[in-house]
């Protein structure tokens, strides 16, 4: 196919190829990219980082799902030398690939642990969330096993997630019963806030009342927990009363605003970019029908551009007829249905269009961009679900 890109070929210096090129050989590896802008990752690190500070907060940045995208070991090793408090994560799995790679931090997992990878928890030095009270029974029966003193566990409680977590009720007979674990050390409790994104919704003040309430009584029986966690991006940006000691940001470090705003309260840079090549033009006269279903007929003579994306790339189906990419710094629509492979874009807007030429579908070229936001929006999704497909399903370079 033309215009696929030649790895040899990329213009970029000192960008790293990870694993991911092993899927590909070599000669004509990949017709798309994704690239990883390091340098925002970090911008967006500090920018968390300056003013968790002023809150007297730490930092645990969330890495589950490949950092949404972006890479676990990459953005692993890179967060490790950052002075965080920790990385969340939501399988033992995770652990595994960031211990082997070198990453030392405080590995916390968000959704507690399978009971038949108790081992791992101990071995991989894993601080657990728990969810369940099975959890703590073979976590102490194991520590007892093996002599490990003082395990910390972070509890979880569900204050209107309607997910993971004890109720309010369910944590203070815990709480009173925690002698049964001697092995443990509840070092932390925390919970999630659904509705953050949202921040006129009342529901979020209602929810700090109501875990602070948690908090009060466990204070007021003796209970101390040195690590208090409840903020994702959106509860960090919105709500200084949900910072605590400790946030959990995963979509900002990202570069990306929950729910879309925000952006008068932290500056952020988008990471992650989705490139691709043209494979081929071709004149076509009006009324020409493109793609499966002919969904699309040309209104005039018209030149269409083939792009070697499709939804097998994490190019939702639902873009179909609605996305719109960059070539030469300008915007062309996406014509007729997105394809496994293929999707065709109207380029007769253009004065001189070649096969070869860089297509942006995320991200800046010239003076345009085109935001997750904006993908997100026009496939009916969110930011979150687009970053998660497009970085998995593609070879990331590293800038
Ligand atoms: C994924 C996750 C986060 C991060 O949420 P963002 O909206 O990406 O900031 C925080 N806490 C828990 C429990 C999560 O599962």
């Amino acid at each position: 196919m033309g215009g696929r890109l030649l790895l040899q070929e990329y213009p970029h210096q000192g960008h790293i190829f990870p694993k991911a090129i092993q899927r590909f050989n070599m000669q004509g590896a990949c017709s798309n990219w994704v690239e990883i802008d390091l340098s925002a990752i970090r911008h967006n690190l500090h920018v968390f980082q300056d003013v968790a500070m002023e809150s007297g907060a730490r930092l645990m940045p969330i890495i589950k799902s490949e950092a949404y995208g972006h890479g676990l070991v990459e953005i692993g090793r890179l967060l490790d030398q950052e002075g965080i408090w920790g990385l969340g994560i939501s399988e033992i799995e995770e652990a595994r690939l960031l211990r082997q790679a070198g990453v030392a931090s405080s590995l916390f997992l968000l959704s507690g642990f399978p009971v038949d990878a108790v081992g791992e928890v101990i071995r991989l030095n894993l601080i657990p969330g728990i969810c369940r009270i099975v959890e703590l029974n073979i976590l102490n029966s194991y520590c007892a096993r093996k002599g490990v003193k003082g395990q910390p566990v972070h509890l979880k409680v569900d204050t209107g997630m309607g997910r993971l977590g004890f109720s309010r009720a369910r944590f203070l007979e815990i709480m009173k019963m925690k002698a049964s674990w001697p092995r443990l050390d509840f070092s932390g409790i925390y919970s999630h806030m659904p509705v953050a994104d949202m921040p006129s919704d009342p529901f979020n003040m209602a929810q700090l009342m109501s875990f602070n309430s948690i908090l009060t009584e466990a204070s007021r029986a003796g209970w101390h927990f040195r690590w208090i966690h409840i903020a994702n991006s959106a509860g960090f940006i919105h709500f200084e009363a949900a910072r605590y000691n400790l946030v959990r940001p995963g979509l900002g470090i990202y570069g990306v605003y929950p729910g879309g705003t925000g952006q008068d309260i932290l500056d952020l840079r988008p990471a992650m970019s989705f490139k691709s090549r043209i494979a081929d033009i071709r004149r076509v006269p009006a009324d020409t029908p493109i793609g499966y279903g002919h969904t699309f007929y040309t209104k005039r003579p018209s030149r269409i551009a083939v792009v070697p994306v499709g939804y097998d790339d994490g190019f939702m189906r639902s873009l179909s007829n609605r996305a719109e990419v960059l070539i030469h710094g300008t915007r062309c629509p996406v014509v007729g249905r997105i394809c496994m492979k293929a999707l065709m874009v109207d380029v007769s807007c253009l004065s001189s269009v070649n096969s070869g030429d860089e297509v942006v579908l995320l991200g800046r070229q010239g003076a345009e961009s085109i935001t997750i936001d904006e993908l997100a929006q026009r496939a009916g999704s969110i930011s979150y679900e687009l970053m998660c497909l497009l970085g998995r399903l593609n070879l990331r370079i590293y800038l």
